[in-house]
Formats: structure tokens, C-alpha cells, sequence
């Protein structure tokens, strides 16, 4: 979700007539738009800060903006902090990022404007995407629920559900500009609906993407396990773009964790939907989040998490030690676990959760995968010279561009199929000649080096052309992806 809004505040200034700064060259303006969700997120923007001062020192006519959850978070604090700070900017108020840094300039003073509820939906803000093929597109922001944990509702908010025709018209417009998938975002995906009273609005919508010629693959994230209905499981079984991919946070396999988070759904349930989804899908990879060490856990809270973790055959999982986030509920709890007992614990989940995602990727070795070739995955691809993409159902997979069957040249944004022929736990390897390849516009697009830019609104039509005049450059320092603490 961060990340996407970082999409959303480039966009915004290059329509103000900022430019991306030029490798090494120095930018006019700094935004960082923080996440509080990370761990430490405090001591990273600080220190963040911290570097950029002497930078302001040496040109007091750079702007730096601070924004994004920790911003909604510290407020003020942030420019008593840091007064070389220019504008604080929060989570519901990303569209007013350029006035604000007008104003600054104009009035010679920091501008800090934290808004308490979203005063524009952000996907009805111009976005400069990141890549030529595969786009976010948000159904919602905020979440209705309290997870103990968690952070996101009191700075994100009430659940707010975009109209459907809005959603369908950003993806219409992003495949008629070549890209081949979209990923539905939500921090609460599949309680899309709540707000207009559908609660089979999320399946609805699957389907209705199905519909959309040109495009090729839809992934959503993350579904949460109470809203899960099953119209949803028909919905990814029977429309043939939507991937058989699930990421579903468990965060823990004991019912009496998952009460002290506020979860409420129990381990039952959730393997239940798992069960149903295999049944449907047979060959779907199911991912998760899991949290260690959350206050109370007991050794036999641990085991049933491990039980889960053994039923359920994650073909990988988000592992987390907990650690406290200020303002939460949880972080009050008395009973927090020490830190040698979570890490202890944290690694007998890894070993058991790598064995699993390992024997799970040696299935896969001798059969064909589609991919979609992705741009800079993988390190080791640069020593290697292999290439990397995404298989259907979301496992990274590195080939070798080599074979007949190459047209010219293998780019980002392509679409090739190629034979596995090694796995490990974390990924998978291709070294046999490519069985296809497809250049695609997204291809063409990313080698010239033009990006999709959605001029928001619903029925907005992206755009291709240079950016303008002053140059900024924006960092997202941590991700938040609904229930996925990154
Ligand atoms: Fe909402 Fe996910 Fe946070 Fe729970 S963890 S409050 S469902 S965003």
C-alpha cells in the first residue's frame, strides 16, 4: 500500500512539474513517505532525517517532506524533531503533498497538515507507475478491524470501498496502456463491499475483471480469514485471469493467540477455507504471515502454530518476531515473551517452513511454467545472466534467456514458459532453452523506458510523456500491505 502510494505521490508532482532527480544528480525536494507498521520505523526515519541535514545545511532551498503513516503518527513532533524539515503531510491527505510544499516555500516555514479522515480517495490522484506490466490498484483504504497489533486502523482509518465502475475503469486503462497484471489492494481486501452493503462484492469484482480483454493476471492482497466466503474460492476458480495465488495472514495456529489479537477467526475456520481452496484449486499456493512470540504465547500456543503451519503446506510464509508497536494494545500487554524464546522459537518455524517450501518447489521441477519476466528480481541474476519472472501462481523463478524459441530479445514486461529444472526453498531455476516467447507492449514499454501514468479519477486515461521542470525524488521507507507487517 505504501509502496503504491509513493506511485501516487510521483505522479501527483510530476502533474506540479517536478521531474525524477538524475542518477547523482540533487534533487530539489525529498519525500519520504514513512510506514509505521516496520519495525523501528521511528529510529529509521530519524536517522534518515538525520543524513539528509547536512544536504539542507549546504542548500537551504531543498525541500524535504516527511509523510505517510508515521507522519499521521508524530505529527508536529516530527519538525520539533527535525526542524530542517519542510511539510509533514499524513495518510489522508497525500493529494495536498505539492501545495504544501508551495506554501512552505512561500511562507519560509514548515507546514505540518494531518487530516482525521481521508479527504480524497488516493486512486483519484494521477499515479506514475513503477513498472510497464504489473500495476496496484487500491479497492479500498482503512480497516474496520482492531487487531491488537496492529497500527494501521487508528492511522489509516475506517475502511473506505471505492465503486467498483472505478476500479474497473483504472484497470481498463492501465491494459490498454500493455500491462498484463494487476494486483486488487486493500488492507482488508475481501471485505470490499462493507461500505455500499455487498458483502459478495469482492468475488464480483474478480469475475468482472475476468471480462477485461488484454488482461492477463489479477492478484489481490491480503484477504483476512473472516471474510473469507466462498463465492470468493468460485470467483478464483472459475475466471480464467485471476491467479491461483492466496496470501492469507494466520499470524498464529492457537485459537487462544488469535483471541488475545483480536483475531477472530479461529484455526478451524481458517484451514477450513485452505481445504476448500485446494479442493477447488488444486494446484494454488497458498503463502501467509505468521507472527512469533506475540505477549503470552506459550510453548503449546507455539506447537499448534507449528501444527498449522505442517497441515497447511505454505508454499512460503511472511515470518515475524513480534515486537512491540507504540500505540497498540498490545504493546501494554504485561506478558510479553523474552527475546531468546522468540528467537528460538522463530527459527524452528524458518527450518520447518523452508523444509515445507522446499519440498513444495521440487514438485515443480520437469514441469513447464508461464512467466511474466520481471525487471531486477534476483542478485545473483547479474553474475549468472539469467533473467527472472513470475509464474502464475506468484513462486519467482530465474531463466536462462536462451533457445530457438527467443524472439530478438527477452525483455521486462515479456511473457515466456520455460521448464523447470532446479528448486530450492526460496525459488526456482530454468537453465533448459525456453519453450515460448511473447514479446508484449509492456515489453516494448519497458524498453523504451515509458511508464503508465493513470491520471486518476475513475475514469482517468494514462498517459506517456517526459516528465517537466524541478526535480524530486521519493523513498518509501517500509511497505504496508493490509494485514502484511513488512
Ligand atoms: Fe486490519 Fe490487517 Fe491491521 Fe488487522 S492486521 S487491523 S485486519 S490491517
Amino acid at each position: 500500500m505504501n509502496v503504491h502510494d509513493s506511485e501516487r505521490l510521483a505522479g501527483l508532482l510530476e502533474d506540479a512539474g517536478y521531474a525524477p532527480v538524475a542518477d547523482g544528480g540533487e534533487p530539489d525536494v525529498v519525500v519520504l513517505n514513512t510506514c509505521a507498521v516496520r519495525e523501528n520505523a521511528d529510529n529509521k526515519l530519524y536517522g534518515n532525517l538525520g543524513h539528509l541535514r547536512p544536504a539542507k545545511t549546504a542548500n537551504p532551498d531543498l525541500q524535504i517532506a516527511v509523510g505517510g503513516c508515521l507522519a499521521q503518527k508524530d505529527r508536529g513532533e516530527i519538525v520539533r524533531r527535525a526542524p530542517w524539515v519542510d511539510v509533514v503531510f499524513g495518510t489522508h491527505n497525500i493529494g495536498s503533498l505539492p501545495a504544501l510544499l508551495d506554501r512552505a516555500r512561500h511562507n519560509q516555514r514548515a507546514e505540518v497538515e494531518i487530516l482525521e479522515s481521508l479527504s480524497t480517495f488516493p486512486s483519484t490522484l494521477p499515479a506514475r507507475r513503477d513498472s510497464a506490466h504489473a500495476s496496484w490498484v487500491s479497492i479500498s483504504v482503512g480497516c474496520n478491524n482492531t487487531c491488537t497489533f496492529c497500527i494501521v486502523p487508528s492511522l489509516r482509518g475506517k475502511e473506505r470501498d471505492r465503486r467498483p465502475g472505478d476500479v474497473l475503469a483504472e484497470v481498463e486503462a492501465l491494459v490498454a496502456e500493455g500491462v498484463l497484471e494487476v494486483t486488487l489492494l486493500g488492507q482488508n481486501v475481501n471485505s470490499y463491499g462493507v461500505e455500499f452493503g455487498d458483502r459478495y462484492a469482492f468475488g464480483k469484482l474478480l469475475r468482472a475483471c475476468g471480462a477485461i480483454d488484454g488482461l492477463e493476471r489479477v492478484r489481490f492482497t491480503s484477504p483476512h480469514p473472516k471474510d473469507f466466503t466462498d463465492d470468493v474460492i468460485s470467483a478464483m476458480a472459475q475466471t480464467p485471469n485471476v491467479c491461483h495465488q492466496l496470501h492469507m495472514p494466520l499470524q498464529s495456529g492457537s485459537d487462544a493467540v488469535l483471541k488475545a489479537m483480536r483475531r477472530s477467526y479461529r484455526r478451524e475456520k481458517y484451514l477450513g477455507i485452505i481445504e476448500k481452496v485446494r479442493a477447488a484449486m488444486p494446484d494454488a499456493a497458498i503463502t501467509t504471515d505468521i507472527i512469533v512470540g506475540f505477549p503470552g504465547e506459550t510453548e503449546a500456543d507455539f506447537a499448534e502454530t507449528l501444527d498449522v503451519v505442517r497441515a497447511a503446506r505454505f508454499s512460503s510464509a511472511f515470518t515475524f518476531q513480534y515486537s512491540k508497536r507504540p500505540g497498540t494494545p498490545a504493546a501494554e500487554l504485561a506478558d510479553q515473551v523474552p527475546k531468546e524464546v522468540v528467537q528460538e522459537r522463530f527459527e524452528r518455524l524458518v527450518a520447518l517452513q523452508d523444509e515445507i517450501s522446499w519440498e513444495l518447489n521440487k514438485e515443480l521441477v520437469g514441469r513447464t511454467v508461464e512467466l511474466l519476466v520481471s525487471a531486477g528480481e534476483g542478485r545473483k541474476d547479474t553474475d549468472t545472466r539469467r533473467l527472472t519472472g513470475r509464474a502464475r501462481d506468484g513462486r519467482l523463478v530465474h531463466f536462462t534467456p536462451a533457445g530457438d524459441a527467443i524472439d530478438t530479445a527477452v525483455r521486462p514486461g515479456d511473457v515466456v514458459r520455460a521448464e523447470i529444472t532446479y528448486a530450492a526453498p526460496h525459488h526456482l531455476v530454468s537453465d533448459a532453452p525456453l519453450v515460448s516467447h511473447r514479446r508484449t507492449l509492456a515489453g516494448d514499454h519497458t524498453e523504451q523506458g515509458v511508464r503508465p501514468k493513470t491520471a486518476g479519477v475513475g475514469l482517468g486515461l494514462p498517459s506517456f510523456g517526459p516528465p517537466a521542470a524541478t526535480t524530486m525524488t521519493t523513498a518509501t521507507t517500509g511497505a504496508v500491505s493490509g494485514c502484511t507487517i513488512r
